[in-house]
């Protein structure tokens, strides 16, 4: 089970390169790739690990306020238009998104006879291939002085022998379906074969982003499987899809999904899962899952993009979940059995003991929480997410005996009195 980690802000790089070993590989979003085009270049190369680019193109074709700060586009998602304007040779794109957000009209001209906008399908192919194909490279035409302190790095690490081949595959420009007999869907698979026509010797992924009512819908997804013949494999982003807060029926319709879907022979890769997916992952191949780190274990398509941090969650393996840091304090104030024996906690709650020496677990609880820094919760949740994995990987490992210990567990803990959220794991345990 291939785990990917979503990167999304740079202050993540230095996390993703100190716990190198706790993940498989990275996904880069789009915009992100156009903002930070020349560090991606030097950093990727550093980093060694495969990755893939999530062209986040779906962003055009819902409200333009989700990447707008009053008035003007967030500055990545402009660097985004720039680079289909500069890879067009054309200000079409940027003269489009002028008159509003993309409809399915701007793409289908006539119904009958079928008229397709190939112009703006040529923009967004060529823009997304370009973006994904060149990420390892930098402009060296630019005078701009940060490109010789990443021509150095690069330099550097070519001495090293370091040969990095690229992204590991292309994913096709897309756009949200809310399901299979909306005009966007047919948009979809026109921009996938497209990209598969255009790109040959590369392996095409298609993004399928849709609702939840197309999971439990076989029409629906035999659809899907006999449309995207060309794909090469199947990225998924279920709107607003948290396998936490998913009800019974919900999570068995993902996992007839994930079954039937799987019958096409094709990779597939959940883009928002969590322990829920890789549970699943036991029964039915999944290849991998993607999330953030720490956060974004869904996503809802029109949820406005922000620049802002998050909050200190503490994740505990037990409920596989995360806590407030309240919360936290509590729990490990309670249950000094739950404390962390990872790289990063282990070390801290001894370095405590040793010099505080404070009077009682309550007071140690308190004093870890306080004295982990905002990064180490990242990457406490890092190592803990990876021991889970290797655990779930072994033979012997049975997804539902585990959980009912788990929820045994709990109770005997008392730690809903705690406000420990744990319901999933009675929802996982009914599902699977
Ligand atoms: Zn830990």
């Amino acid at each position: 089970m291939k785990n990917y980690y979503r990167i999304g802000i740079t202050n993540e790089g230095k996390l993703l390169q100190e716990n190198h070993d706790t993940y498989y590989g990275v996904v880069i979003q789009g915009n992100f790739a156009a903002l930070y085009k020349d560090w991606l270049a030097a950093y990727l190369r550093q980093l060694n690990k495969p990755f893939f680019i999530d062209p986040r193109t779906e962003v055009f074709g819902l409200d333009l306020n989700n990447i707008k700060k009053e008035n003007d586009f967030r500055v990545s998602f402009q660097r985004l238009i720039d680079h289909f304007d500069r890879s067009s040779n054309s200000k079409y794109f940027s003269a489009k998104l002028r008159q509003g957000k993309l409809s399915p009209t701007d793409f289908i001209l006539s119904k009958k006879p079928k008229k397709w906008n190939i112009k703006l399908i040529n923009v967004l192919i060529n823009g997304t291939l370009s973006l994904q194909n060149n990420i390892l490279n930098l402009d060296t035409s630019s005078n701009k002085r940060s490109i010789k302190k990443y021509l150095k790095i690069l330099q550097e690490l070519e001495n090293e022998d370091k040969e990095m081949s690229g992204v590991e595959h292309i994913v096709a420009p897309y756009f949200y379906f809310p399901n299979t007999f909306s005009p966007w869907f047919e948009i979809n698979v026109k921009l996938l074969n497209t990209m598969a026509n255009k790109a040959k010797d590369s392996d095409v992924y298609c993004l399928l982003c849709f609702d939840n009512e197309v999971l439990g819908n076989n029409e629906e997804i035999q659809k899907i499987i006999k449309n995207y013949k060309q794909a090469k494999g199947f990225l998924l982003w279920i709107n607003n899809f948290y396998e936490i807060k998913m009800d019974i029926n919900n999570l068995k319709n993902y996992k007839n999904f994930i079954k039937e879907l799987k019958k096409a022979g094709k990779p597939i890769i959940n883009l928002y899962g969590g322990f829920y997916t890789l549970l699943l992952s036991k029964y039915l191949k999944i290849d991998g899952y993607c999330r953030g780190i720490g956060i974004g274990e869904g996503r809802d398509v029109e949820n406005p993009a922000t620049g802002g941090g998050t909050p200190n969650r503490y994740y505990l393996q037990l409920v596989h979940n995360f806590m407030v840091e309240e919360v936290a304090v509590k729990v490990l104030g309670r249950n000094p059995e739950l404390r962390c024996k990872c790289n990063i906690c282990s070390p801290l709650f001894t370095e405590i003991i040793k010099k505080i020496k404070p009077p009682n677990d309550q007071s140690l609880a308190l004093e870890f929480i306080n004295r982990l820094a905002p990064q180490k919760f990242k990457a406490h949740f890092m190592h803990s997410h990876n021991s889970e994995i290797k655990k779930v990987s072994e033979d012997e490992y049975d997804p539902k005996i585990e959980l009912n210990k788990e929820i045994q567990s709990t109770s005997t803990k008392q730690l809903r009195e705690l406000d420990v959220r744990m319901t999933h794991l009675d929802r996982w345990v009914k599902s699977l």
